[in-house]
C-alpha cells in the first residue's frame, strides 16, 4: 500500500474503501469484511450514511489490530455546533465500536462549522481523533477556515473524477498543504465513466479495466481515493492498481475529459444549501 503523510504527520493509505449508499446493513457489513480481507485498511463512512454500526461489526469480526486500520467518519450538518458535535462524535465512536477515530471530517460546509471545529480541535488534542478535516469546502471557505482556526484541516474530501478533475482546487490544496481526497472517483457509476472510449483505450493498452485506470490516474495525482463497490470481485479489482503506471501521455489524454463541473450537485446553489438543511 502507498501512503500519504497528512500535514500533522499522520500517515493515511492513498486507497481506501467507501460505503456511501450501503443502506442494506448486512450487505454493508459483508462488503467491509470483504474489503478488509482483500487488504484495504482505510474505510470511509459518515453518520449520514446510517451504517456506522455495520462498519464497526465488520471491523471487529476482522480481528485486524486497531493500529493497522484507518477509520474515517463524518459529522453531519444537523449535528453542527460545539455541543452537538461533541455528542455526535461520541455516538459515531460508539456505533463504530472504537475508542478513537483516525479521521473526522465536517461533512458539509454549512451551519455552525466553527462551533463544530472547536469541538473537533478539543477531541483532537485529547487524542480521541488522530486527524481532523473537512469535505465539500470550496477554496475560499477553506482559506477562511485555515486563517481563523488554530488547527488546520488535514484534508478536503471533494468530488473528483475524470469529468470533474478539480485541477485548480488540487493546486490550491497542494500549495496549502491540505491533502486532496476524491469522492465519487467513478462518478457513482452514473456519468458513463465506464463507457468512455478514451478510458477504454487506455485500459486495453495496460491490460487493466477502466475502474483501475481511473483509480491509478487519481493516485498518480497524489489524490487519496475511496472507491465503493458491494461486489467482491470489483472490490478486489479496485484494490489491484499498484502494479502498473500511466504514462505522461495517458495522464495528459485524461485531462481532456475534464468538464470542470460537478456531475451531481452545485454546493454554491442556494437551493442546494436549503435542500441539505432538510436532510437528516
Ligand atoms: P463511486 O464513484 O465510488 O462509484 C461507486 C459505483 O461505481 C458502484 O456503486 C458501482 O456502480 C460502480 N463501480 C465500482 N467499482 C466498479 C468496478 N470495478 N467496475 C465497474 N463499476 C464499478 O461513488 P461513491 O460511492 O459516491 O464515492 C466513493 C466514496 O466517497 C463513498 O462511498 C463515500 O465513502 C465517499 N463520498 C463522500 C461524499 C462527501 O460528500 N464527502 C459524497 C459521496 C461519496
Amino acid at each position: 500500500m502507498q501512503y500519504v503523510t497528512l500535514n500533522n504527520g499522520v500517515k493515511m493509505p492513498i486507497l481506501g474503501f467507501g460505503v456511501y449508499q450501503m443502506t442494506d446493513l448486512q450487505e454493508c457489513e459483508r462488503s467491509v469484511r470483504d474489503a478488509l480481507e482483500i487488504g484495504y485498511r482505510s474505510i470511509d463512512t459518515a453518520a449520514a450514511y446510517h451504517n456506522e454500526e455495520a462498519v464497526g461489526k465488520a471491523i471487529k469480526e476482522s480481528g485486524i489490530p486497531r493500529e493497522e486500520l484507518f477509520i474515517t467518519t463524518k459529522l453531519w450538518l444537523q449535528d453542527a455546533g460545539y455541543e452537538k458535535a461533541k455528542k455526535a462524535f461520541e455516538t459515531s465512536l460508539r456505533k463504530l465500536g472504537l475508542d478513537y477515530l483516525d479521521l473526522y471530517l465536517i461533512h458539509q460546509p454549512f451551519n455552525d462549522v466553527y462551533g463544530s471545529w472547536r469541538a473537533m480541535e478539543e477531541l483532537y488534542k485529547e487524542g480521541k481523533i488522530r486527524a481532523i478535516g473537512v469535505s465539500n469546502f470550496r477554496a475560499d471557505r477553506l482559506m477562511d477556515f485555515m486563517l481563523y482556526n488554530e488547527v488546520k484541516p488535514v484534508i478536503n474530501q471533494i468530488e473528483t473524477h475524470p469529468f470533474f478533475q478539480q485541477i485548480e482546487n488540487n493546486k490550491f490544496l497542494r500549495d496549502n498543504n491540505v491533502q486532496h481526497e476524491s469522492w465519487a472517483p467513478f462518478g457513482q457509476g452514473k456519468l458513463n465513466v465506464f463507457d468512455n472510449k478514451l478510458l477504454i483505450d487506455i485500459a486495453k493498452k495496460h491490460n487493466k479495466t477502466v475502474a483501475q485506470i481511473v483509480l491509478r490516474w487519481l493516485i498518480q495525482r497524489d489524490i487519496v481515493v475511496i472507491p465503493k463497490s458491494v461486489h467482491k470481485e470489483r472490490i478486489a479489482e479496485n484494490f489491484n492498481v499498484f502494479d502498473f503506471e500511466l504514462s505522461n501521455q495517458d495522464m495528459e489524454a485524461i485531462k481532456t475529459l475534464d468538464t470542470n463541473a460537478s456531475g451531481f450537485l452545485n454546493h454554491t446553489d442556494p437551493e442546494v444549501v436549503k435542500w441539505f438543511s432538510e436532510l437528516t
